[in-house]
C-alpha cells in the first residue's frame, strides 16, 4: 500500500521540539482527566471527509473502551482543532493540545485524506491520530521495547526521501523509547493501531509489521484501563 511510506508525527509542545511519530503506551502527563469531555472542531476541509473523520474517531469512545466523550462542534474554541492543509498526518499528544493557545492553529492534521480516500485509509489514520489525541504514544517506542533494530538500514532508509530525516530526528522518532516512569504501557503489541509498518529488513531477526487498520484487542482493553 502506498501509505506505508506515510509516517505520522506527534509532538509535545511543552517539550519544545518535535516528538517523533510512532508507540500501547500512554504518556502520563498527557492523560485526560477521568470522564473528560473533549471538544473538537474542523478548521477546514471537505464536509464529507469531515463526517468520515468524526465517525472513525468515535470508535475509541464506544462502550467498553475509553470513558471519555469527543464532542464535535462548529466552534474554533475547541481543544482538538483539525486541519487538512498541512503536510503529513500528525497530532499533538493528549492534553498537550491545551498548550497551543492560538486557536487558529491546528492540533491535528490529515495531509493525505481526500474525498477519494478509501474507508480503510480514513479509518487507519483517524484511529491512529485520535490515539495520539487520547495520549497514546507510538508502539515501536514503548518502554517495553523488544524490537531488534537494524539501525544501519533504518537510518539509510529514513535519511532519504520522502522523510529526509537527520540522524537526531531518526534517533528521536525511532530508537529512543519513552521512559518507563513517564508512561503506562503493555508488552509490545504488533497489532496496535499505534504501531507503524516495519519492513523485515529494518530488524535483525526478521520481525515485521504490516499496515494495521483497526484497533487491536489490546488497544481496546488498554484504553479502557486508562479511562475506565
Ligand atoms: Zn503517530
Amino acid at each position: 500500500m502506498d501509505n506505508q511510506d506515510r509516517w505520522c508525527f506527534t509532538w509535545i509542545p511543552s517539550d519544545q521540539g518535535v516528538e517523533g511519530a510512532n508507540r500501547a503506551g500512554l504518556l502520563k502527563r498527557a492523560k485526560w482527566e477521568a470522564n473528560s469531555i473533549i471538544t473538537a472542531s474542523f478548521l477546514d476541509g471537505d464536509p464529507g471527509v469531515q463526517q468520515r473523520v468524526k465517525k472513525a474517531a468515535q470508535q475509541w469512545t464506544a462502550p467498553g473502551r475509553a470513558n471519555l466523550r469527543i464532542v464535535f462542534q462548529n466552534d474554533p474554541d475547541s481543544l482538538i482543532r483539525i486541519s487538512f492543509r498541512y503536510r503529513g498526518s500528525w497530532s499533538v499528544l493528549g492534553t498537550e493540545c491545551r498548550n497551543i493557545t492560538d486557536k487558529s492553529q491546528p492540533t491535528m492534521n490529515y495531509g493525505w485524506l481526500t474525498p477519494g480516500s478509501t474507508d480503510q485509509e480514513v479509518q487507519q489514520v483517524v484511529l491512529h491520530e485520535f490515539g495520539h489525541a487520547l495520549g497514546l504514544i507510538h508502539e515501536h517506542q514503548s518502554p517495553a521495547g523488544g524490537i531488534k533494530w537494524n539501525r544501519n538500514k533504518v537510518i539509510s532508509d529514513l535519511s532519504g526521501p520522502p522523510n529526509n530525516w537527520d540522524l537526531a530526528t531518526i534517533e528521536h522518532n525511532m530508537f529512543r523509547p519513552i521512559a518507563k516512569n513517564e508512561s503506562n504501557y503493555t508488552s509490545l503489541d504488533p497489532q496496535s493501531i499505534m504501531m507503524y509498518p516495519l519492513p523485515a529488513n529494518w530488524t535483525m531477526d526478521g520481525f515485521s509489521v504490516g499496515l494495521n487498520t483497526d484497533l487491536s484487542e489490546t488497544d481496546k482493553t488498554f484504553i479502557h484501563q486508562q479511562y475506565p
